[in-house]
């Protein structure tokens, strides 16, 4: 467990407080949810801290007694971590069923002292892992939380979600994350901040991570070469090569998911993200269809799959830029 990432951001502070107020009065299951980027892992650890403390303070664990030392050195014999086996990178890791299924003993012994699971991501739980978690929901010892944690929580199933209580931890005001963008972007200038909060989806910590992403400033260059491959229709292979070396595959395939959902945004008459590009990714639009656009947002899945499947990225990349270019009305 990692001490430095324990902390309640300011948005969070009221479910912090409700959290803190009504325990032991809490549902054995609780839903942490919130988009990437909401800070829903500093609070989680902070919370498991807490209640496994044994001198809680009114915010936070005491960082001092024997359950604290144990967490510290991620050795607690009453905490347990589930997760997917592969990088959760990765679209299709999921959580083996096994490893709930071992969880059983561990909730039904009998202990001194609190016992806490997290369960993350719990999008990853397929519909056997869901099962039998259902039951560990079901017939959970005493002193026992469960914590699951996602980002969309209506990708859980129904069965599960009703047997959590929900924390909601991305309910951010403007006012709080323009004040945190402020502590951590300080030279940032405020159209640079207004990009980010746009491309986050206003999820402030998702916003400083973009802002040291390298492909943020490689956007305007890309669309260049994205445009004179659409209208000329020519060296496809070329332009693959170049950005197969100029970006890693996934920060290049991050920024095409967010252009292309601009092209489409632009078709719907709705606001776009990277709204510095608004020009240029007008003139992009109005090469394709909007059923193109959403082929191409399909495809673009389908290769990041792949990626996932250990499938070249130079060759993903080639087939992904015919693709781009063999779009457009042009061979209508
Ligand atoms: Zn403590």
């Amino acid at each position: 467990m990692d001490v430095v990432d324990s902390k309640v951001y300011p948005w969070q502070e009221h479910s912090w407080e409700t959290l803190t107020g009504r325990f032991p009065q809490l549902s054995h299951g609780l839903l942490f949810y919130g988009k990437k980027g909401c800070g829903k892992h500093a609070f989680a650890r902070h919370f498991v801290a807490w209640v496994l403390c044994l001198n809680k303070q009114a915010n936070g664990a005491c960082g001092e007694c024997s359950s604290c030392q144990w967490l510290k050195s991620d050795t607690h014999p009453n905490y347990v971590h589930i997760s997917t086996d592969e990088d959760n990178k990765k679209q299709n890791a999921r959580i083996k069923i096994e490893k709930i299924r071992d969880l059983l003993p561990f909730v039904q012994q009998t202990v001194d002292g609190w016992r806490v699971i997290v369960i993350e991501p719990a999008e990853a739980l397929n519909i056997a892992s869901a099962n039998a978690l259902l039951k560990t929901l079901e017939e959970p010892g005493e002193r026992v939380v469960i914590i699951l944690l996602a980002d969309h929580y209506l990708k859980l199933p129904a069965t599960v979600r009703s047997r959590l209580q929900h924390v909601a931890l991305d309910r951010i005001s403007a006012e709080q994350s323009q004040a945190y963008l402020q502590q951590h972007l300080p030279e940032s200038a405020a159209s640079q901040l207004s990009l980010l909060m746009n491309l986050s989806g206003h999820m402030p910590l998702q916003a400083v991570q973009l802002a040291h992403s390298d492909w943020l400033q490689r956007r305007h260059e890309f669309v260049q070469d994205w445009e004179k491959l659409v209208l000329q229709k020519n060296m496809p292979l070329h332009y693959a090569t170049r950005w197969n070396k100029e970006l890693s595959f996934i920060d290049f395939m991050q920024m095409l998911d967010y252009l292309l959902s601009d092209l489409a945004c632009i078709k719907l008459n709705q606001q776009i993200k990277n709204n510095d590009m608004q020009p240029g990714l007008e003139r992009l639009s109005a090469q394709y269809q909007l059923e193109q656009l959403f082929t191409l947002y399909e495809d673009l899945q389908r290769f990041r799959q792949l990626a996932d499947q250990n499938v070249q990225s130079n060759l993903i990349m080639d087939q992904l830029f015919i693709k781009l270019m063999n779009c457009g009305p042009f061979l209508e």
